[in-house]
């Protein structure tokens, strides 16, 4: 089976949200995300710069829930919350953040590394501000996107994450938006943000455009049990509908690499040397 097939078989699969039923279609079809990292097969690149990283919290509005996550959503209007540095040539602005997580512990992450899934996943999400003048218009773009992803861990409660937390039961439903300030996305990023892996991708929800560099941090970052289950309170169905449904298992199927390159910044000497001893 071809590379595009596959995905399609995949997709077809996918029948556990309304986003996913119905005619999609797919624009390109051969650098699709999310996938599975697998860490030999990565080739580090000396030539992979620190991020620069450098978010205002005051562009911070509000968090809305789309119906599918909830979106912590930035103003973008100005180049005051900005990605570059890294695998990028230009400047990236933040316009908003969200997760996607599963109904256990067990799986939820888009990205996978070495196929181990993660309970959840972050994603940060910029667009091109050099090249582009509208998120709209990036999205359609080459270079157009650059988005990082960090894992999340079940462990200690995030400090940072908490007041995000709080606010989400005041979104429950579907299209519930309220107003949220001076929040730091840099507080959930991990302590090391010079490891990193990257590849040229898409978006996970629609339009799937493959518009995307993606930046997936190597280091996770934890949260508690009970913070997660704030996330699970949540509901894909708006206050009318009869039937609730839970908000989990929001993430995409994984998609072929299809002879892409996963590059890291970071030598993955460490990881050969742990593959030799599962094998001796
Ligand atoms: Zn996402």
């Amino acid at each position: 089976m071809d590379c595009f097939k596959m995905q399609e078989a995949a997709e077809h699969n996918m029948k556990m949200h309304p986003m996913w039923q119905g005619p999609l279609t797919v624009p390109g079809g051969d650098h699709q995300s999310p996938i599975d990292i697998v860490v030999r097969k990565s080739v580090f690149d000396s030539e992979l710069k620190p991020l620069v990283i450098d978010y205002d919290p005051k562009t911070c509005q509000q968090i809305w829930n789309n119906g599918y996550s909830f979106l912590v959503e930035y103003d973008d209007t100005t180049d005051k919350s900005t990605l570059k540095g890294g695998p990028l040539q230009d400047t990236y602005r933040l316009c908003q953040f969200h997760f996607h997580w599963g109904e256990s512990n067990a799986w939820g992450s888009e990205h996978t590394v070495d196929r181990r899934l993660f309970p959840a996943e972050l994603h940060l999400v910029h667009w091109n501000s050099d090249k582009y003048s509208l998120f709209e218009e990036a999205v359609m773009e080459e270079n157009g996107l650059a988005v990082i992803g960090v894992f999340l861990k079940v462990g200690k409660r995030h400090e940072g994450l908490q007041k995000l937390v709080d606010a989400l039961p005041a979104i429950r439903h579907k299209s519930s938006v309220v107003e949220f300030n001076r929040f730091d996305a840099a507080c959930l990023l991990p302590t090391n943000t010079d490891d990193y892996w990257t590849y040229h991708g898409s978006l996970t929800t629609p339009p799937l455009t493959e518009s995307v560099s993606w930046i997936v941090m190597k280091q996770h970052i934890e949260v508690s049990h009970d913070q997660l289950a704030v996330f699970r309170s949540l509901l894909f169905t708006s206050a009318e509908e009869e039937v609730q449904k839970s908000m989990v298992n929001n993430f995409r199927v994984q998609q072929s690499l299809c002879g892409r390159t996963v590059r890291s910044s970071f030598t993955p000497f460490l990881q050969a040397a742990e593959g030799k001893k599962h094998t001796h």
